[in-house]
């Protein structure tokens, strides 16, 4: 049986004594080379890394913060769990609360969460309730539902969810022997370039350069101000007022990096890209970081040393996407020609 993340890394955690541990054995995620990747970027071969979170249990590395918020709201006695979600955090909050025993209530931005996160939160047995609004609002509802009811918010405004978070720079320190010169990531919410930068701080040595990307129609912290309409395909990352900014540019300024924008295409060729060229299937926000690298190649400014991609969610939590493409299936007779 694969050991639980936590206690994985218990010597680099903060975990009560005798918390008893909600785990569906998570972390331990792919780190492949992309060396298709780094020749169209103009890098070294073998330089370009993927760190593949959609392996998680449940495709996301929201999973990574879930198993140590559910297992304290469990030994604390909590009487249900709630957050709100673009869907992954609904998806990994469904599972684990399912595997605990806990009721779940997850407030979707109605019209804005891919197919299979809302096939997870049902199928786990998730109150679903869908907010006509964006991310946003369904926060602030989710948080006076909370305060009214008493139940516990396992959105990343909770300190275990980044905690249990940090431990993928743990992992990817341990495979490549060090940290990256440069790692590359999506934004939303900025709760995981908040949680790598503390993991990485925790090891100490080499420190990466943290260079997040948002979507150009959600791009607040690019912007410097609130996007009360954010706009992309990529959901996940349809976020306007981040919740964790403070984090993210404390990461961005101490580590020397950047957060970036790139357009809705360019996610979506980076997000082909991967699946044609690399055989690795991520969701479309997954790919905002590697846009954001071949944007900076393209502009001639390489970024030296070991790189760090972070796929942040399986490409099959959105099954819909893939159809926009040009998708012209030969259709032929039981008995009839193919041509190839
Ligand atoms: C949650 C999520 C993000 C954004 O992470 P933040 O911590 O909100 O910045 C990016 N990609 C995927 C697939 C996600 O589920």
């Amino acid at each position: 049986m694969r050991r639980p993340l936590l206690e994985r890394f218990r010597q680099r955690l903060s975990l009560p004594a005798g918390l008893s541990i909600v785990s569906l054995g998570e972390g331990a995620t792919p780190l492949v080379r992309a060396d298709r990747l780094a020749r169209a970027c103009g890098l070294e071969e073998g330089s370009v890394h993927l760190k593949c979170e959609g392996a998680n249990p449940t495709g996301s590395f929201k999973d990574r913060g879930m198993t140590l918020a559910i297992s304290k709201a469990l030994s604390c006695g909590a009487k249900g769990v709630l957050c709100a979600s673009t869907g992954n955090t609904a998806a990994s909050a469904a599972a684990y609360a399912a595997r605990a025993g806990l009721p779940c209530a997850v407030f979707l931005p109605e019209g804005h969460v891919a197919l299979g996160k809302l096939a997870q939160a049902l199928m786990h047995g998730a109150r679903v309730i869908q907010v006509a609004g964006s991310f946003d609002d369904a926060l602030a509802l989710a948080l006076r539902t909370a305060k009214e009811r008493g139940w516990t918010v396992v959105n990343s405004s909770n300190p275990d969810r980044l905690e249990g978070q940090k431990t993928a720079a743990f992992e990817i320190a341990e495979e490549l022997g060090r940290a990256p010169d440069h790692q590359f990531m999506p934004v939303g919410n900025a709760g995981n370039i908040t949680a790598y930068w503390r993991g990485y701080r925790e090891l100490g040595g080499v420190l990466p350069r943290m260079m997040g990307f948002q979507a150009a129609g959600a791009a607040p912290l690019v912007l410097g101000r609130v996007v009360a309409k954010p706009k992309t395909v990529a959901t996940a990352i349809r976020i306007g007022n981040p919740v964790s900014r403070e984090g993210a540019l404390r990461a961005r300024d101490e580590s020397g990096g950047a957060i970036g924008k790139v357009a809705d295409a360019q996610i979506l060729s980076a997000y082909r890209f991967l699946a044609r060229e690399e055989g690795v299937f991520c969701e479309p926000s997954s790919a905002a970081g590697v846009a954001g690298l071949i944007s900076l190649c393209r502009a001639r400014k390489q970024p030296r040393g070991v790189v760090v991609c972070i796929l942040t969610g399986h490409g099959l939590k959105d099954p819909q996407t893939p159809l926009t493409f040009k998708f012209k299936p030969q259709r032929v007779k039981a008995a009839g020609a193919v041509r190839l």
